[in-house]
């Protein structure tokens, strides 16, 4: 076990749905604990997400908005396509999301390897967001290591079962980010702007199929030579998830991932890696494949 690794969650901050709510807001710390038990990190190793400032928000996304989001002030609608009621708990969560995979993405370029137990907030557009994001995380985060002039280029792996729509309306055409999305074409979002490389999968797509594709697009995001990747692991992908119309299994959603982290190993590129997506009914699947996901970085010698 390597002392010098922190994982950084969110949930310290508490997101307060409705009764009856479909967002299964409970996976995170069913995953802390499932790593816990798996001995992949012991309890000292878990940081919890600092809150991302105004300032840091402010150069990403329209200031409007990021006062409508702080004050309370979104319309009926905003929140309606954002999928989660407005409270200021929703707001600081949020913030936390963004300031812990901004958190983990420094631990990347010193270690080599960081994490956030949250955090892939690739539906969040600058001046509104959607499906369960509000500020995108990614965007925030490539905008202030560039400013800081920590990297020069940065890839954005974006694995989830959903089109990074968000990742790709706020990063393509920066050419200092590689945004890379494989998704299923016909799951939401149902608008997919061009991201620098997208890969759409059909329905039922299986391990073999989507290993094949992403083995081609791995060698695109080597290409571009990145000195650090932000990786969106979402686990919807995974026959058993309730949105996610792939028939990926556990086994090839772990390939899936040690592809991701050798490539980063072998090629000494930090990578920073977070959550995502993960909608299995009982949530246990999906519990069991972030778990995975970190078992994936062990073997791949990160940590
Ligand atoms: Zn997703």
């Amino acid at each position: 076990m390597n002392q010098d690794i922190y994982i950084y969650f969110a949930d310290h901050v508490p997101l307060p749905l409705p009764e009856g709510h479909r967002f299964p807001a409970d996976k995170y710390e069913k995953t802390r604990l499932s790593l816990m038990e798996a001995k992949v990190f012991q309890e000292s190793q878990f940081l919890p997400s600092p809150l991302i400032s105004k300032d840091d928000l402010k150069s990403v996304h329209d200031p409007d908005y990021i006062e409508a989001v702080f004050q309370g002030d979104l319309s009926s609608l905003a929140q309606k396509k954002i999928g989660f009621p407005w409270s200021e708990d929703l707001v600081n969560r949020c913030r936390a999301s963004t300031g812990g995979t901004l958190a983990a993405a420094r631990q990347a370029l010193k270690t080599g390897y960081g994490a956030q137990l949250a955090g892939g907030t690739h539906h969040a557009h600058r001046d509104f967001g959607a499906g369960y994001c509000v500020f995108n995380d990614f965007a925030v985060t490539a905008d202030v290591l560039l400013r800081e002039q920590l990297v020069r280029r940065i890839a954005v792996i974006d694995l989830d079962v959903h089109h990074g729509d968000g990742n790709a309306s706020m990063m393509t055409g920066i050419p200092e980010i590689f945004v890379f999305s494989m998704h299923g074409a016909k799951n939401y979002p149902s608008k997919k702007p061009a991201s620098d490389l997208d890969i759409a999968l059909d329905d039922d797509t299986s391990d073999q199929q989507y290993l094949r594709h992403l083995e081609e697009a791995i060698l695109a995001v080597g290409s571009f030579q990145p000195d650090l990747i932000l990786y969106q692991g979402g686990v919807d992908p995974l026959i058993d998830d309730r949105l996610g119309r792939l028939k990926l299994s556990f086994a090839g959603l772990k390939r899936r991932d040690e592809l991701v982290f050798t490539f980063a190993k072998e090629f000494s590129i930090p990578i920073a890696h977070v959550l995502g997506g993960g909608y299995s009914r009982p949530i246990g699947a999906t519990v069991t494949a972030y778990t995975n996901t970190f078992l994936a970085a062990k073997a791949s010698h990160l940590f």
